[in-house]
């Protein structure tokens, strides 16, 4: 063990320099060509070598090509600074390397305490059993429209588990215009078709429409089809946009639909009170998928699921032979009962970390600087005449354009396309792009609580400077 421990602090030093030097490097930059090469053509080691070497290959070869997240300029896709005390738990979980499937072990316990702690923050209602931690919120909703299917069968007489789907009427789910790639996938692969995922008609803010869904769950039914599912967004990934959970769940009510939502990048929103009245009905739903691995900066990877009936979440996977048989006494069996996977790892303890240090009134702290920022940025957007806000900013992401006067429109589309490749390669923020109704557009996820106001500026004058270099270089 003396040479993990010598090589532990080297390491911990190594990080310590890493983490603390983000912010005066590059935000991202391409990796080196040579060293591009050497990573991906290192050959199968013959022989093993010492930790304080491995250590020092870490940081010369590793850590000077990151991704970017951890500055607290990048304001790309949906990606954390990770939380300094969900780094160490992660280390001290890894030493410890359990499975947290079930049994008597701390990990066990401590999942079953932050998920709770995350149903909490999330204000959602958590009786026992009623959730786990999964590798990202696209697991989550595998599991959770899983659980919605499961019900569904059941309603309709079936136990899709036995029969599979053929015994039933075609189910049919509805999301809205903006729902994430995610909720399609997990359709397709529950055997449900996505041509039976309904897009539901949004609003000009991408909310999907309360009455839209009515009246297509009602015209699908009475063709012969059986609704079961609505999903609804807690914060969408173009743009932030919170439906009207409130609405939605009127309906899913009347019309027997399991309401999902997709709270992966956007359920924290509600600890900041400022926004907190958007997600009114959030805790009406039968399932919340979100990511602790996002807004709480939990190193990746980090999922959680929540549902309302415990008892049909297990029913849907729990299978349990002979040598995986739970003593442990308490009824609620294993958290591979509740899921997909078995082996599952230590991931409650980064969790617990990252709650911990900051305690839910740093984290609200936190989660309110984010979508001060965000509003804060569409306001530079706004007062700017170059740019243009595409989208009101409701959590923490702001979607916008580059689009001075007089510029043809076919070549801003060009321009925008190509401008948050333009400003990544600049190395002094980071953006990513999308497509709102059918026009390309810029859009920063603020979900770094160490973004301050100078790195607004400094965005805004990175977007206006990629957009004159592309004018030129694209329209000449
Ligand atoms: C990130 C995200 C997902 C997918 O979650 P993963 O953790 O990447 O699997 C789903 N929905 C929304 C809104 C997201 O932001």
């Amino acid at each position: 063990m003396n040479d993990f421990r010598a090589a532990g602090h080297s390491a911990v030093d190594l990080l310590a320099d890493y983490l603390g030097g983000l912010a005066d490097r590059p935000v991202w930059q391409p990796v080196e060509p040579a060293a591009r090469e050497r990573l991906l053509g290192l050959p199968l080691p013959v022989r093993g070598r010492g930790l304080e070497e491995l250590v020092a290959e870490i940081g010369r070869e590793v850590l000077p090509y990151p991704m970017g997240n951890g500055h607290p300029r990048f304001f790309g896709w949906v990606n954390a600074a990770p939380a300094p005390a969900g780094v160490l738990g992660a280390l001290a979980a890894a030493a410890m390397n359990p499975s947290s499937a079930g049994g008597d072990h701390a990990d066990v316990h401590l999942e079953r305490t932050v998920v709770r702690w995350i149903a909490e923050l999330a204000g959602f209602p958590h009786p026992p059993g009623a959730g786990l931690l999964t590798s990202g919120a696209s697991m989550a909703t595998i599991v959770a429209l899983g659980a919605a299917r499961s019900r569904a069968a059941l309603r309709l007489g079936a136990d899709v588990r036995e029969q599979g789907l053929a015994a039933l009427p075609t189910l049919t789910g509805y999301a809205g215009v903006e729902s994430h790639s995610c909720v399609r996938k997990a359709v397709e692969l529950l055997g449900l078709g996505s041509r039976n995922l309904r897009t539901v008609a949004s609003d000009a803010g991408g909310h999907l429409d309360p009455a839209a869904l009515q009246a297509q769950v009602r015209a699908d039914r009475a063709a012969g089809l059986a609704p079961f599912l609505a999903v609804a967004s807690a914060g969408t990934v173009n743009t932030g946009a919170v439906d009207d959970l409130d609405a939605i769940a009127d309906v899913c009510a009347e019309e027997g639909l399991w309401l999902h939502v997709d709270g992966a990048y956007g359920a924290f929103g509600v600890l900041d009170p400022v926004v907190a009245h958007r997600y009114a009905g959030l805790d009406r739903a039968d399932s919340l998928a979100l990511d602790p691995h996002k807004w709480l900066g939990v190193p990746v990877d980090c999922g959680c699921v929540l549902v309302r009936d415990p008892a049909g979440l297990r029913a849907t996977f729990s299978l349990v032979p002979s040598y995986l048989r739970d003593d442990s006494g308490d009824g609620l069996g294993w958290f591979s009962e509740y899921g997909i996977e078995q082996t599952r790892p230590f991931r409650s303890l980064k969790v617990w970390a990252t709650i911990a240090a900051a305690g839910r009134e740093g984290i609200a702290r936190n989660v309110a600087q984010c979508t001060a920022m965000a509003r804060r940025l569409g306001e530079l957007v706004e007062a700017e005449p170059e740019l243009e806000l595409l989208a009101a900013v409701e959590s923490s992401i702001t979607a916008f354009r580059w689009a001075p006067a007089g510029v043809d429109a076919e070549l801003l589309e060009r321009v925008n396309q190509a401008l948050p490749a333009a400003v990544q390669e600049r190395g002094r923020a980071f953006v990513t792009g999308t497509v709102l109704a059918g026009r390309e557009a810029v859009r920063a996820c603020l979900i770094n609580p160490a973004v301050t106001e100078p790195d607004l500026a400094v965005l805004v004058a990175e977007v206006r400077a990629a957009g004159a270099e592309l004018l030129k270089t694209l329209g000449g």
